[in-house]
């Protein structure tokens, strides 16, 4: 069961017409809308009308679609805000700082000195040796040849050819 069934979903309500929001792209599968605490002017949300949780259980062509539509915004949004940079965030799960459990993509228009940070590479990581880089790699291949890997929804995975 998910989290819909068990917790008030706040973008839900948006997309019934039951709570306030500025909408500045709409269309049948999906609604883009202004971030309410917004970190720079100009931040929009790309947000499926379907209730899907996270990036893991979002259906790979409304996926798809919805990284059609932040491409769509993303020009726009840099000319109105004047930005001079973008940041284009997906927060997956709790541990990724997942707060709103209807999956969304952020596009946060920067600019030099705003103070908002996700600098990569993290400065708390090393480099580790090319052996580990080339194992991890190796495992990724393993796990994408397994035929038990779960493709998007059943009814999606059957699609796939
Ligand atoms: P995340 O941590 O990726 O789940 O981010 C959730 C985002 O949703 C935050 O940037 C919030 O400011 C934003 N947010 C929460 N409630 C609303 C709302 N009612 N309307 C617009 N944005 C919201
Ligand atoms: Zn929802």
């Amino acid at each position: 069961m998910g989290t819909a069934a068990l917790t008030h979903c706040i973008f839900c309500d948006i997309i019934k017409g039951a709570a306030e929001v500025s909408v500045c792209y709409e269309d049948t599968e999906s609604i883009a809308f202004m971030d309410i605490q917004p970190v720079n002017a100009g931040h929009v949300l790309v947000v499926p009308r379907q209730h899907v949780e996270s990036f893991l259980d979002l259906p790979k062509r409304l996926g798809t679609h919805l990284f059609d539509v932040a491409m769509q915004l993303a020009p726009a949004i840099r000319k109105v805000s004047g930005a001079e940079g973008m940041n284009v965030i997906v927060s997956s799960g709790a541990a990724a700082g997942q707060d709103v459990y209807h999956f969304h993509i952020h596009l946060i228009p920067r600019r030099q000195g705003d103070g908002f940070d996700v600098r990569l590479p993290f400065a708390e990581s090393d480099m580790p040796d090319r052996t580990i880089l080339d194992m991890m790699a190796a495992r990724i291949i393993g796990a994408l040849r397994d035929p038990t890997r779960s493709q998007g929804t059943p009814r999606e995975a059957a699609a796939v050819p």
